[in-house]
């Protein structure tokens, strides 16, 4: 990264000062800061959080989450904070419907506010003990080898200077920490846009990814009454902008493409997001990291930024959290890069995909009919409906060849002892599991005790046998070794990735 703070930004200062040690600093508190916040907590990690806003956001963002990260987030014992969202098991890809059906216990989109999974984050985070700073930007960071320093002004004109082991951008698509560091960040610019907006007092017909001749019309009502409308005309280049479009642009839109008039509707909310694609050339960069849209700037097609954003720092978690208390094996901090960068790289091709299908012209019309019939056929359907849902993400993890290596836990309802539990539940401890199935697992070495919980379990009554004996599993369910009682090949995994001899 670059080595001094970056002179563009930075506000004059006379204000009063204040300095804090910290062990991370996380840059934003949107969904990925603050999971990742409470992810590091949960492991006693001091870490606080720079937040430019102070208050709520107020912006219509994403509103589905996808099966992997409910899973993530029954690991975490979050569920139950949800209550009951609507569930549609049917989603798309770039607008061809897709039956989201897989194994597991939650297939399909689960329709959430982003407003409600950011507070339900933010109580989580903070009640494990993350100091939150809102109203405080940063604008500068400087990556010293030993240690990471950033200095952040709040809005009552206090200059905060923070240092700590590590940083980690987590401050969207439009980073500061991503400019500051110069971070190369390489991918195709915007050709398309769409413009959005959330309306009330008026009643038109849902309308569910149609292609019009001129466009493409997409029309959702909510449970309270409000109508997220979308609209993109076919052809058109995209605009400068300074901000938001004003609703008249979208209304005018709307109305060339669908003939309808809503000029009457009340605008809640008016936005707008191009197809620009883009991706880090690394998530790393020294002591400085970078998730969520800091890393990644896609087009927020069926319901994948968010969701990716959230699995990498889940990924993230654990590892920097084994990093700054010291018990992290070499590399493991590296592994974040070269997995999340590999899962995001091809999560923004298959969003630039969708978004060719989606927001093309007459010229894609046969590729969509040749995709909707293969659609149809279930060895089709099922690997487009895992990499949408986050289930077919699979690590390098080393090791020989197993069905259940590098991928993530399966769920299963077991007995330990008197208690029926799910393998998610065996997960909120936040520790490594090593998990026997019909007996005791291999031993390990008495360093695993406070990184690894060993668990004998049954499978429940009416459960089928799982017919592997024993599973190293990571603290984000991804398997790391899946073998025998004789043990074999164990200790080099547990080695591996939890620095356990
Ligand atoms: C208009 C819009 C609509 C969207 N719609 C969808 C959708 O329908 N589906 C979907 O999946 N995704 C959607 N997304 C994307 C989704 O909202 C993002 O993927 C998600 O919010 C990413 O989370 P994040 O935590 O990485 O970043 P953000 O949510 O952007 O959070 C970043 C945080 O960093 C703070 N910050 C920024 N700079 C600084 C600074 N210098 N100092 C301190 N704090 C700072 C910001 O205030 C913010 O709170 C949409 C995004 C936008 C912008």
């Amino acid at each position: 990264m670059a080595g001094a703070p970056h002179p563009h930004g930075r506000p004059s200062h006379t204000g009063p000062a204040e300095t804090l040690d910290t062990q991370v600093i996380v840059v934003g508190a949107g969904p990925v800061g603050l999971l990742l916040a409470g992810e590091l907590a949960l492991r006693g990690i001091q870490v606080t959080l720079v937040e430019r806003r102070h208050g709520p956001t107020t912006e219509s963002r994403a509103s589905t989450l996808h099966a992997r990260t409910m899973e993530l987030l029954d690991s975490r014992g979050l569920l139950a904070d949800l209550g009951s969202p609507p569930c549609e098991p049917r989603g798309h890809f770039g607008g061809i419907p897709l039956d989201l059906t897989l194994p597991g216990p939650y297939p399909g989109q689960w329709k959430v506010p982003q407003t409600r999974t950011e507070a339900i984050l933010e109580e989580w985070a903070l009640g494990l003990g993350a100091d939150l700073r809102c109203g405080h930007t940063l604008h500068a960071v400087r990556d010293h080898g030993s240690h990471v320093e950033a200095a952040a002004t709040s809005r009552h004109g206090t200059r905060v200077t923070l240092r700590a082991a590590h940083l980690v951008a987590c401050d969207g698509q439009d980073s500061t920490v991503r400019r500051l560091t110069g971070a190369d960040f390489p991918g195709t610019p915007a050709a398309r846009e769409l413009l959005r907006a959330d309306v009330e007092g008026v009643d038109i017909q849902n309308r569910r990814f149609e292609r019009l001749p001129g466009g493409l019309a997409v029309a959702a009502r909510n449970r309270a009454g409000v109508t997220r409308v979308m609209v993109h005309e076919f052809g058109t280049a995209v605009r400068e902008r300074a901000g938001a479009p004003h609703f008249d642009e979208m209304a005018a839109a709307w109305k060339r493409v669908t003939g309808q008039d809503i000029t009457g509707a009340t605008p809640l909310w008016v936005g707008h997001f191009d197809d620009e694609n883009r991706i880090l050339a690394r998530y790393r960069h020294g002591r400085v990291l970078f998730a969520g849209d800091a890393a990644h700037r896609q087009m927020p097609i069926g319901g994948q930024a968010l969701n990716l954003g959230l699995q990498d720092a889940y990924n993230l978690g654990w590892k920097l959290a084994a990093a700054v208390d010291g018990t992290a094996p070499a590399h493991l901090l590296d592994t974040y890069d070269t997995e999340r960068a590999a899962v995001g790289a091809a999560v923004l091709g298959n969003i630039r995909a969708q978004a060719l299908l989606l927001l093309g012209g007459p010229e894609v019309e046969g590729l969509r009919t040749v995709l909707a019939e293969l659609v149809a056929h279930e060895e089709v359907r099922a690997p487009l409906a895992a990499m949408i849902s986050g289930l077919d993400v699979r690590y390098d993890v080393g090791g020989p060849e197993h069905p259940l290596r590098g991928a993530r836990l399966p769920h299963m309802r077991l007995r330990v002892g008197e208690t029926v539990c799910t393998t998610a539940e065996l997960l909120r401890s936040g520790r490594g599991l090593l998990l026997g199935l019909g007996a005791p697992p291999p031993r390990l070495d008495a360093t695993a005790a406070g990184r690894v919980d060993t668990v004998t379990a049954h499978p429940a009554p009416g459960s089928p046998p799982e017919r592997t004996p024993a599973l190293l599993v990571r603290p984000d369910g991804h398997v790391v070794w899946a073998g025998g009682r004789d043990g074999n090949g164990l200790a080099e995994a547990a080695g591996r990735w939890f620095g356990i001899a």
